[in-house]
C-alpha cells in the first residue's frame, strides 16, 4: 500500500530569507568559510573531536562582524532554518 505522506512535506520550513548563517557565508573569507564549515561540523556526534558550542561560533562570527543568535547556530545544525543548499 502506498501511503501519502505529502502532507509532511508541507511541514518544510518556509524557503528564505536565508537563515543567518547563511548570510554569514556571503561575508567571510574563504579561510573563514572552510573554518566555519568544520566548526559546524563538530557536535557531540563526533566524539573524536572537541564539539564547538554554538555560542562559541556565534562569539567568533560577532567578532567577523556577523550577528548572529546562538539559537540560530543551533538551528541551522539541526537543519530546521531556511537553508536549502547548506553548505556542508
Ligand atoms: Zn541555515
Amino acid at each position: 500500500m502506498t501511503m501519502d505522506l505529502s502532507e509532511f512535506e508541507t511541514q518544510s520550513p518556509p524557503r528564505g530569507p536565508r537563515c543567518s548563517i547563511h548570510s554569514a557565508y556571503e561575508r567571510l573569507s574563504a579561510d573563514d568559510r572552510v573554518k566555519l564549515t568544520e566548526a559546524l561540523s563538530r557536535t557531540k556526534d563526533t566524539p573524536q573531536y572537541r564539539r564547538i558550542k554554538n555560542i562559541e561560533i556565534a562569539k567568533w562570527l560577532r567578532d567577523r562582524g556577523v550577528s548572529i543568535s546562538p539559537m540560530s547556530v543551533s538551528r541551522h545544525r539541526r537543519q530546521e532554518c531556511a537553508c536549502d543548499d547548506r553548505p556542508e
